[in-house]
């Protein structure tokens, strides 16, 4: 029999059938006469996903980090201040690249472990009474930590503060998996990719962008060409791009969202929370901790679990891989070595969520991690026996039993 590998990553995702089928498909004329028959009305449905009346929705081929690139660079100036904090490798990079660009950034370093320091955050923006900061950034889900921070927070500390400086949010790890609202938060920019909650292969950087943040790139910016909204703008009006769309990508993203929009996006949240719950519930029984200090920073997406003083989780990541052929994801940076992360979004189930645990809990036992035999998977078993969410459209069964 053919090893199988079970992708357990935090990105990519597995890929459901039906959008590998959509992907395969004849290269097709990106200018065909009734292309925006079919592109309008996934715009129009992208922004659902976003919750948004009035953003607007741009597909950019390119990754996340595309994506982080075009929100600054189309809205921000040389010299601007930004206000970020740094608690994990994805929000340090978003740093980087503004540093790169020549931003002047205004970083709240944070224990990795804990989340956005809403009341640093209001202070720094109360004392800003010349409005230097001109962006804030949040990692809406740091996944290299599992880390999930709550943004409303975030709006509420600008309101507070009655300070316009726009506010940008990295969901590449949460938006289609847990909440996300651009309009009620008043998020500016939102950045997610096609490899994650969007269950497609990378490729796709997917950014959702307000008017106000449109105004500010009609009047300024940082130097950029391929990525500029008023390109993508103009071409998307009428259904088409400013340059060759990975037409692929698109024909699964319409699949994606379909498949999204038909379980219903509040499920899609619940489904997330439970599996995560199940996770959760065996790293407990494991008396492991996670990197996630606080139940509030819990991330739905991904657990990163720490691993006992002696143990390196690179060992236990490639002997995952030989031995039982799953790939768990790696401790990145400064807890590299010491956290290895079961990543569970996307097209997931429990029984999916049950063999990434039971292939972490045996891969342990073989490193003689000091684990009772057994107690991650069944603590997560009577976790999922449970708590079934109210509708899971893949495990029907389940909702029967009820
Ligand atoms: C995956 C990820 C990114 C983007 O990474 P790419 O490899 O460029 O797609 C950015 N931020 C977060 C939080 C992520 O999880």
């Amino acid at each position: 029999m053919d090893p199988v590998k079970g992708l357990f990553v935090p990105g990519p995702t597995n890929v459901p059938e039906a959008v590998r089928k959509a992907i395969d498909v004849p290269m097709e004329d990106h200018r065909a006469p009734d292309m925006a028959e079919f592109t309008l009305p996934l715009f129009a449905d992208l922004k659902q996903i976003f919750k948004t009346a009035t953003g607007q929705v741009f597909l950019y081929p390119a990754s996340g980090t595309g994506g982080w690139e075009a929100a600054i660079t189309n809205t921000l100036s040389p010299g601007d201040t930004v206000l970020a904090a740094r608690f994990g490798q994805f929000s340090h990079l978003w740093i980087d690249l503004c540093q790169r660009h020549g931003l002047n950034v205004d970083v709240v370093d944070v224990e990795w472990g804990e989340g956005v320091p809403v009341e640093i955050f209001a202070e720094r923006l109360g004392a800003d009474k010349d409005r230097k900061i001109k962006a804030v950034l949040v990692c809406q889900n740091e996944t290299a930590t599992g880390v999930q921070s709550d943004v409303s927070e975030v709006r509420a500390a600008l309101d507070g503060a009655d300070h316009p400086a726009l506010l940008f949010v990295d969901g590449v790890s949460s938006i289609a998996s847990i909440d996300f609202r651009m309009d009620e938060w008043g998020v500016d920019v939102a950045v997610s990719g096609s490899q994650k909650g969007f269950m497609l292969p990378a490729g796709l950087a997917i950014l959702c962008v307000s008017e106000k943040a449109m105004q500010a790139s009609e009047e300024g910016g940082l130097h950029r060409c391929y990525f500029d909204f008023k390109d993508m703008a103009a071409t998307n009006a009428t259904g088409y791009f400013p340059y060759t769309p990975p037409m692929t990508l698109i024909r699964g993203l319409r699949v994606s969202v379909d498949r999204l929009l038909a379980e219903g996006l509040e499920n899609v949240f619940a489904r997330h929370r439970y599996l995560a719950g199940g996770v959760r519930a065996s790293v407990l029984a494991w008396s492991l901790d996670l990197c996630a200090r606080d139940p509030k920073w819990y991330s739905d997406t991904v657990s990163a679990i720490c691993l006992p003083d002696g143990f390196d989780s690179g060992d236990l990541l490639r002997h995952a891989y030989r031995r039982y052929g799953i790939s768990l994801g790696a401790g990145l940076s400064k807890v590299a070595g010491r956290v290895f992360r079961i990543g569970h979004l996307g097209d997931l189930n429990e029984i999916m969520v049950l063999s990434a645990l039971a292939g972490a809990e045996m891969a342990m036992r073989d490193l003689a991690v000091p684990i009772q035999p057994g107690a991650g998977v069944a603590a997560a078993e009577e976790h999922f026996r449970n708590f079934a969410p109210a509708a899971i459209a893949c495990t029907p069964q389940l909702v029967a039993a009820e």
